[in-house]
């Protein structure tokens, strides 16, 4: 398994592979880059197919932190951590603590939080040997915790904007909206949809997860391979990467794609194939920023959910910004954020 000549090795500071064998933990954390302050973002639990397919995610999922702390105009860098998910190895409280353990063991240059396959709860266990660590549970007013709901609340502004910059609507009232994934940011992301007049169609390779939305909220349940393609206004990626690919693009039928998976785009030529049929993408690490912005928040302390709110009331104004280049040069949408990020970091280099 080569690294440094990985088709997603980008120039990465520095890659850790981590191992428990009391509690089975496997686990990759991957920094990206340290330029902006301590690299920043989730940890993922996955069964992945195999040990190179966790080292993609992880280098994949780790340099989209880089680029989306920048544009956030966090004080982080960007980094990543996956669990190895298997049978031998569950999710206990002694393999989240040696997780910490791990966490810990690189002394805060990078700082986890919950992603994919993780809860609030786990970061408690996390916590018991690392302060580098937050989506922690808050009190009161504080600013933290669960960052899906935040999340959620970011797509659902940057749907707004796009549909306005697409489709010249001032909402998404009667639009049809697909959602792909109602885990933890897409179940949010239903509701405020919904509240605001939107016609659900979701999907979800988890029974569980799928009917406690479909029980809740007005929507049409489609089968996971057709949600792509569905007939809709717009398409609401909130489940895994990968998934905007030469062979996917040419059959969707939504004129905006806008969620909050990381990673949508198979590759950065696909940003150039969805707007060849003119269908607007809102980068994903863009419009899927608030909650990191959450995190930062949370770890920096002293903070509230109201202030929270007020810098993520800023991510339609970043798509609007990206949108109307798109517009006026013609570029696509991803190879425009990417440009925004590398400069933003280069800047922060000198
Ligand atoms: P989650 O695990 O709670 O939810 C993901 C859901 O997608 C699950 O219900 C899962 O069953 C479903 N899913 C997986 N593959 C699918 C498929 N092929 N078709 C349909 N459904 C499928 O995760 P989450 O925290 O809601 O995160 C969702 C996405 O958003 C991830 O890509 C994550 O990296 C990204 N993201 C999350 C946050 C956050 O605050 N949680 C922040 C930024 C980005």
């Amino acid at each position: 398994m080569g690294v440094f000549d990985h088709a997603e090795f980008d120039s990465h500071e520095s890659l850790h592979f981590f191992n428990d064998s009391a509690t089975g933990l496997n686990a990759i954390i991957a920094l990206h880059s340290t330029v902006l302050g301590p690299a920043a973002g989730g940890c993922r639990r996955w069964t992945y197919a195999n040990d190179a397919e966790a080292l993609t995610d992880a280098l994949r999922l780790s340099r989209g932190m880089t680029y989306k702390n920048a544009v956030a105009e966090l004080p982080f860098g960007g980094g990543k951590a996956v669990i190895l998910g298997s049978d031998a190895a569950p999710k206990t409280p002694e393999l989240l603590a040696a997780f910490g353990h791990a966490v810990n063991a690189l002394g805060g240059n990078y700082i986890t939080a919950e992603d994919v396959g993780m809860s609030v709860d786990d970061m408690r266990h996390v916590q018991s040997e690392t302060e580098f660590v937050t989506g922690l549970p808050q009190t009161g007013e504080a600013a933290g915790g669960d960052p899906s709901p935040l999340t959620a609340l970011g797509v659902f502004l940057g749907i707004e904007s796009a549909v306005k910059a697409r489709l010249n609507r001032s909402s998404v009232e009667g639009l049809k909206v697909a959602v792909q994934g109602v885990g933890h940011v897409g179940a949010h992301l239903c509701t405020l949809l919904h509240e605001a007049g939107a016609k659900l169609v979701i999907a979800d390779v988890n029974r569980r997860n799928l009917d406690a939305v479909a029980k809740q909220l007005p929507a049409r349940v489609v089968a996971p391979s057709e949600i792509l393609f569905a007939d809709v206004d717009v398409l609401a990626p909130c489940a895994l990467g990968n998934i905007l690919t030469s062979a996917t693009i040419p059959n969707i039928k939504a004129r905006v794609i806008a969620g909050a998976a990381n990673n949508q785009l198979s590759t950065a030529a696909d940003g150039q194939r969805v707007a060849d049929r003119e269908i607007l993408y809102a980068p994903d690490y863009v419009i899927n920023a608030g909650g990191i912005i959450n995190v930062s928040h949370e770890f920096h302390g002293g903070s509230s959910e109201k202030a929270v709110r007020a810098d993520i009331a800023k991510i339609p104004l970043r798509l609007e910004a990206i949108f109307k280049e798109a517009n006026d040069t013609g570029r696509p949408t991803n190879e425009l954020a990417d440009e925004f990020a590398r400069r933003l970091i280069s800047a922060g280099k000198k």
